[in-house]
């Protein structure tokens, strides 16, 4: 195969696409234990097996799709197609990815990569933005304490229950004075 496996070409002449780069994962893959199993390109039907590069297919395609980072790998698969000139990556062949670029060419433009690159550091990013962390208990305090300081809004004055406010009254005189001297309708 071109590359490593491991998002490190073997060839040296040939550098990876550093805008997507392959998923880091602290878990074996089976492409790393196994590599043979995905070197299909190697694989040939025998008279014994006449359909052994379809059951190859079948053991890589089923080992790619447990894998915690297919999509990952996909995309970069995708993204490096010198580096994936045979075998199966993220359970496709070199058939089927030629065929996604060209989808992906036809969807988003030429420089698909720098698309896809761009949507992914723009979903990292309102993940981030989304890990909202409790408050702490301290923070809490602080805002029970902020709260009791704000000064309570007076009740609404309730003319049925309380006395006339000062301003109440001197309208009302202003009324009576009105009516007294014959100018009130
Ligand atoms: S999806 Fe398949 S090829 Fe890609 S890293 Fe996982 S096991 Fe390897």
């Amino acid at each position: 195969m071109s590359g490593n496996r491991n998002g490190i070409p073997n060839v040296s002449a040939i550098i990876a696409d550093t805008r997507i780069p392959f998923p880091h994962t602290e878990q074996p893959l089976r492409c790393r234990t196994t590599p043979d199993l995905f070197a299909i390109e190697d694989i040939h039907d025998t008279d014994e097996e006449p359909r052994g590069r379809e059951k190859a297919l079948a053991k890589a395609t089923h080992a790619c799709s447990g894998c915690p980072v297919v999509t990952g790998c996909l995309k970069w698969a995708l993204a490096n197609p010198e580096l994936t000139k045979a075998g199966v990556w993220a359970a496709t062949t070199l058939r089927e990815r030629t065929r996604l670029r060209k989808q992906l060419v036809g969807r988003l433009g030429d420089d698909w990569v720098g698309v896809v690159a761009e949507q992914d550091r723009r979903r990292r990013e309102r993940q981030r933005a989304a890990r909202v962390l409790p408050p702490t208990v301290r923070e809490l305090v602080l805002a029970r304490l902020e709260l009791e300081g704000i000064p309570t809004r007076p009740a609404p004055y309730n003319r049925w229950k309380e006395p006339i406010t000062p301003a109440q009254a001197a309208s009302n005189r202003r009324v009576l004075e009105l009516v007294a001297s014959g100018k009130a309708a």
